[in-house]
């Protein structure tokens, strides 16, 4: 029972010596700017918490992580691990619904407060709310903390009080709210004596794991490990050096950043910014502070910022409506005539369409767990569209393979694509992957380095899965259907 932490009354239970409190890091994987963790080392000795969470019975809980969200995940764990070691901070690891587990750790290292940083999903805040309640029933202290946006969703609202639907008025309204100073990571400071024994009981009774008994790279282990891996260094460390390499992305970014092919034409920052190896505030701190990009008309700065606040803004739709992973937002596109073909999706899925550039996105994304933007608008298109497959299994699919896979931007960004969501663009709208190419990858590197075999003669390479023009007239008539049943 959570009610023998210190402080309650059970016979037997001894005292603890010094207030601790609990840091459960969820999306927050580091150990500057943190203002739960700062919080709490002000408030004296702390323990962090990982809990690899199922959703409970009522639904209350993050969604699963996928397959490259668990890899990274663990990886990232395990820099956190000895980041926080060096503060004087063990990190435990549990598996299992949050509610259950988290006061169960709470007895046992008689902590005496809890504090995380807040989460916006509605089937987060559900859960989060109610182990507010529970914690606090049970005489702990429990604080939620912002950190992980540059906005919270209440913050701001429409001249009616609604919230908003638009980015543009989003972006303007947002952007007017302060940005305030980064936090260093808190001072080190050696542990209570007898905290080690305490952490030590909560492992003999079977509540705290190692991070590799949480099973994160088990379904995946034959993959992640020969792909990913070469294109990722996971953890608060590595994050800070690239935090460090931001001036290049940022530097030409307005006219960089739709060139799949050029390395550096974004910041690839996504996966870092998803599991809070950095804050959005260090990010906008960093540009803000850098000699040139930091002038006040600088247009790369701006425009890169500018992408940063469409991330707030898929939380601020995230935090406001009913979950978006698979209820379009647009009503209306419940009854569009999808034409569900599983061939059709796995031809997708494996690069293997026929289509150079959707495919070099897809391999890409297979190959290394990431996608440029460019690209993700021109696959989710065709998925959509040209093959008219449910945006959701596209969705899915991302969720499951990308690194930056994240509850608010794979969603809302899908819905955008596929022209149900908020602010979309409209679904008459059919990239034509053709003409994509040729703008955005004229010299065809990009293409070249993901599906080498598109551009060599007798290669195999298949003849496309759909007529690209004939295909969209298609993707006209569905959505004219749909138009005509809604009326
Ligand atoms: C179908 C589809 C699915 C997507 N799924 C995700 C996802 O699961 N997770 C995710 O982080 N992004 C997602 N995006 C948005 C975008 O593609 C990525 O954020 C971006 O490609 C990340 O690369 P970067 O870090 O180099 O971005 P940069 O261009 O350097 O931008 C900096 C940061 O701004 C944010 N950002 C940039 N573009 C967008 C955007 N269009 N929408 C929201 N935030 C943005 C990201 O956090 C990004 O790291 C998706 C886009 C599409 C079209």
């Amino acid at each position: 029972m959570p009610g023998s932490v210190p402080g309650g009354s059970d016979a037997g239970s001894p005292p603890a010596a010094v207030p601790l409190t609990i840091v459960w890091f969820r999306d927050d994987l580091r150990v500057t700017d943190h203002p739960a963790l700062s919080a709490a080392r002000e408030a004296g000795a702390v323990v962090g918490l990982w809990i690899r969470e199922v959703r409970d019975a009522q639904g209350r809980g993050p969604r699963p992580l996928g397959g490259a969200t668990r890899w990274w995940a663990h990886r990232s764990l395990a820099v956190l691990a000895a980041e926080l070691e060096e503060l004087g901070i063990p990190l435990l690891f549990a598996a299992g619904p949050a509610g259950a587990v988290l006061p169960a750790v709470a007895e046992h290292l008689q902590a005496t407060a809890v504090t995380w940083s807040r989460r916006y999903a509605p089937a987060s805040r559900a859960l989060d709310a109610h182990l507010k309640d529970e914690l606090r029933a049970a005489g702990l202290a429990v604080h939620s903390h912002p950190g992980s946006l540059l906005v919270e969703p209440w913050e701001i609202a429409t001249g009616s009080g609604g919230h908003y639907q638009v980015f543009t008025p989003f972006w303007k309204a947002a952007a007017e709210l302060p940005v305030g100073v980064p936090l260093p990571a808190p001072a080190s400071q050696g542990p209570p004596a007898d905290l080690a024994e305490r952490v030590e009981g909560a492992r003999w009774a079977g509540i705290a794991v190692t991070l590799d008994e949480l099973g994160l790279l088990d379904q995946d282990p034959r993959w992640w490990e020969g792909t990913i891996a070469r294109h990722w260094e996971p953890g608060c460390v590595a994050a800070g050096s690239a935090l460090a390499g931001l001036e290049e992305a940022v530097t030409g970014y307005s006219t960089a950043r739709d060139v799949p092919g050029d390395e550096h034409g974004t910041s690839r920052l996504s996966p870092r910014l998803r599991f809070g190896e950095l804050s959005p505030r260090q990010l906008v701190h960093a540009v803000n502070a850098h000699p040139e990009l930091g002038a006040p008309q600088n247009e790369d700065r701006r425009a890169w910022v500018r992408q940063l606040y469409w991330r707030e803004f898929a939380w601020h739709l995230t935090y406001h409506c009913p979950p978006l992973e698979r209820t379009p937002l647009r009503p209306e596109f419940e009854s569009f005539p999808w034409e569900p073909d599983e061939g059709a999706l796995r031809a997708w899925q494996r690069g293997r369409t026929g289509v150079p550039l959707v495919d070099a996105g897809m391999r890409q994304l297979w190959q290394s767990g990431w996608m440029h933007n460019r690209v993700r608008l021109v696959v989710g298109s065709f998925l959509a569209k040209n093959l008219l497959q449910p945006w959701w299994e596209g969705e899915q699919w991302f969720w499951d393979t990308l690194v930056d896979a994240d509850e608010a931007n794979n969603p809302v960004s899908w819905q955008w694509v596929a022209g149900c969501g908020a602010d979309a663009a409209p679904y008459f709208r059919v990239f034509n992957p053709e003409t994509q190419r040729q703008r955005f990858d004229p010299d065809g590197a990009y293409v070249r380095r993901w599906v080498p075999e598109a551009v060599e003669p007798l290669s195999g390479y298949p003849e496309p899965i759909v007529d690209v023009k004939e295909s969209r007239r298609r993707a006209l008539d569905a959505y004219a259907a749909m138009k005509d049943a809604a009326s």
